[in-house]
C-alpha cells in the first residue's frame, strides 16, 4: 500500500507571533492567512443561507475558488446610497472570500432594458438606451467612489438575448413555460417547490403583475419570460415572435453563463427575494440547472421606517451624500452594520460614522509619522484584497478576533470593534513612544481595514493627481504662514501670532506645536 504524505503546513511561516495582550485576548499575527491557515485552525466561514433560513458552514464547490453572482442595477435612474449599501455588502463578503485564500469569480449584471428604464426614457424625451448608458456610468462612478472592487465581469442584459432565448427554449421542451399571445410564461405549477426561497405556500403567492396582457395566462402567479413586441418599443427576433426579456430571466441565463450551471453564492437585497430571486431559482432548476448553493441578502438602507427606493421619493442620492461625508466615510457608515440588518438613515447616524472613522484616521496618520513617515506594513496594492499579483496571497496582518468575527456570517460590527480595539493599543504606543508596538498596531489597523475596504492610506481616496499638486501647494502656503508665525513670536509679537494661528484655524487648517517645531494638518 503506498502512504501518501501528509500536507501539513509549516508551523514557523504561517505563525509569527502569539502575543497575549493582557486583557483577556490572546492575539496571534499571522503571515499569509491562506488556505493553510485555515486548515491549520480549522476556520470555517460561515454564512447565513436564505434558502436554508441558517447560518450554514460555507464549502466551495472547487476547493480555493469561489463563483460570487450579485443583482445589480437596473439603470432607470442615478444611485441612490441603498444601492451603495447592497454593493458595499457584497464588496465585503468579496474581500473577506479573497482575503481567506479564495480566488473569487465576481459576476454583477446590469439591467438595462426594463419597463421602467422605457418609462423614464419616454418622461425624459431620450433614447433608452441612452438614459441607461447614462445611468450606468453613474453607478459606476458611485462605485469606484466608496472604493468597490469591480466585478470579473458586469453582464448586461441586452447583449445576452441568444442566451435567454436558449433558455426559453429548454424550459418550453422540458413543458415549465408556453408561449402565449406573443409572450411566454413560466408555469409555476411545474416547479415543485415554488415559492420554497421566500417561504411562501404556492397557495398564498399573489398573481404576478408584470404584463398587462394576463388573459393569456395559464395561472396568474405565472410570470413573463419573454413580453411580446409593442410599438414604438425595443425588441428582439425569437422563434416565439419579436419581442423583450421579462426582468428574472437575464440573472439565470447570465450566472449559467459566467459562473457555470451551478455556482456558490448568490447576493441580493432583501427586496429582490420575491419574485425576482424565487423566479430566477425556478427558471433555473426547472432548466435542469443546480444554480446557487447558498443566498445571502442585504438589509435595506430605510428612511423614516421604509424602504428606500424611487417609488417612495425619499430617495438620497449618492452626488447629494458626497457633499456632507467624504467617500471612505459613506462607505464606512453603509458597512459598519451587519448586512443583514436594516440601516435606518439619519444624519447624526452619518455624522457620528464619519467621526469613528477619522478617529482611526487619526492614529494611522500620527503613527506612520512617529514612525518616520513610511507605513511599517506591506505596500498599500498588497495590502487590498484582488490586488495582489496572481497566485500570492495578500500580506495581512490579522487578529483573531477580526478573523473569527468575518468568519461569523461577515460579523462586521465585531471586526470593527477589533479595529477600534488596535486603534487604542496603537494610541496607547504612541503616548510611550513604543515604535515597535506602533508599526504592529499600525499594520493590525491597515490590515484590518484593508478587508473591510477602508485602508486609509488606499490611493483610492486620492483625489487624483490634481489632489498630490493640491497638498504640495496647500503644504508650501502653511510652511510660510507657521515661518511668519514663528518670527512674529521671536520678536514678542504674540498677537500677530495668534492671529496667522486663528485665521489658519479658520479656513480648516490646525497648526500642533510639537519639540520638532509646528504642524500643520486639515481639519476634518
Ligand atoms: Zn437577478
Amino acid at each position: 500500500m503506498n502512504s501518501t504524505p501528509s500536507r501539513i503546513p509549516t508551523l514557523p511561516r504561517l505563525v509569527t507571533e502569539w502575543n497575549d495582550s493582557g486583557d483577556g485576548q490572546v492575539r496571534c499575527t499571522l503571515r499569509g492567512s491562506g488556505p493553510a491557515y485555515r486548515t491549520l485552525f480549522r476556520v470555517t466561514l460561515r454564512l447565513y443561507d436564505t434558502a436554508a433560513r441558517a447560518v450554514r458552514g460555507f464549502e466551495a464547490i472547487t476547493p480555493g475558488r469561489v463563483s460570487v453572482y450579485v443583482c445589480g442595477a437596473t439603470v432607470q435612474g442615478v444611485p441612490h446610497i441603498g444601492h451603495l449599501r447592497s454593493a458595499v455588502c457584497f464588496d465585503i463578503l468579496v474581500r473577506w472570500l479573497e482575503a481567506s485564500g479564495y480566488q473569487v469569480t465576481y459576476c454583477r449584471n446590469v439591467t438595462d432594458i426594463d419597463d421602467k428604464i422605457l418609462r423614464a426614457a419616454d418622461a425624459a424625451g431620450t433614447p433608452w438606451w441612452a438614459l441607461a448608458e447614462r445611468n450606468l456610468r453613474a453607478f459606476t462612478r458611485s462605485y469606484d467612489a466608496v472604493g468597490c472592487r469591480p466585478p470579473d465581469v458586469e453582464p448586461r442584459a441586452t447583449g445576452h438575448i441568444p442566451e435567454m432565448i436558449a433558455l426559453m427554449g429548454r424550459l418550453i421542451d422540458g413543458g415549465h413555460a408556453y408561449p402565449a399571445g406573443g409572450d411566454v410564461y413560466f408555469d409555476v405549477r411545474t416547479a415543485s417547490d415554488y415559492g420554497v426561497l421566500s417561504g411562501q405556500r404556492l397557495a398564498d403567492i399573489r398573481p404576478a403583475d408584470d404584463t398587462d396582457r394576463p388573459g393569456y395566462k395559464r395561472d396568474p402567479r405565472d410570470f413573463a419570460l419573454w413580453k411580446g413586441a409593442k410599438p414604438a418599443e425595443p425588441s428582439w427576433e425569437s422563434p416565439w415572435g419579436s419581442g423583450r426579456p421579462g426582468w428574472h430571466l437575464e440573472c439565470s441565463a447570465m450566472s449559467t453563463k459566467y459562473l457555470g450551471p451551478v455556482f456558490d453564492i448568490h447576493g441580493g437585497g432583501l427586496d429582490l427575494l420575491f419574485p425576482h430571486h424565487e423566479n430566477e431559482r425556478a427558471q433555473s432548476l426547472a432548466a435542469g440547472d443546480g444554480f446557487a448553493r447558498y443566498w445571502l441578502h442585504n438589509g435595506l438602507l430605510e428612511m423614516a421606517e421604509q424602504k428606500m427606493s424611487k417609488s417612495l421619493g425619499n430617495v438620497l442620492l449618492v452626488t447629494e451624500i458626497l457633499t456632507k461625508v467624504r467617500p471612505q466615510e459613506l462607505r464606512y457608515y453603509l458597512g459598519q452594520a451587519h448586512y443583514r440588518s436594516g440601516l435606518e438613515y439619519s444624519e447624526e447616524a452619518l455624522d457620528e460614522a464619519a467621526a469613528a472613522y477619522q478617529r482611526i484616521e487619526r492614529f494611522v496618520t500620527r503613527a506612520v509619522r512617529a514612525l518616520g513617515g513610511a507605513p511599517s506594513a506591506a505596500p498599500a496594492a498588497t495590502l487590498v484584497p484582488g490586488t495582489a499579483p496572481p497566485g500570492e496571497t495578500p500580506a495581512l496582518d490579522l487578529p483573531i478576533s477580526f478573523t473569527a468575527a468575518m468568519d461569523d456570517d461577515l460579523g462586521v460590527p465585531a471586526a470593527l470593534a477589533a479595529v477600534h480595539a488596535a486603534v487604542r493599543d496603537g494610541n496607547y504606543a504612541l503616548t510611550t513612544g513604543d515604535t515597535e508596538s506602533i508599526g504592529g498596531c499600525l499594520a493590525q489597523v491597515r490590515s484590518m481595514l484593508a478587508v473591510l475596504g477602508l485602508d486609509p492610506l488606499n490611493p483610492v481616496w486620492e483625489s487624483g493627481d490634481s489632489g498630490d499638486r493640491l497638498y504640495a501647494v496647500v503644504d508650501a502656503l502653511a510652511g510660510l504662514a507657521l515661518r511668519q508665525r514663528e518670527a512674529a513670536r521671536a520678536r514678542g509679537d504674540y498677537a500677530s501670532a495668534d492671529s496667522i494661528r486663528d485665521t489658519l484655524a479658520n479656513i480648516g487648517v490646525t497648526v500642533e506645536d510639537t519639540p520638532e517645531g509646528p504642524r500643520w494638518e486639515l481639519r476634518r
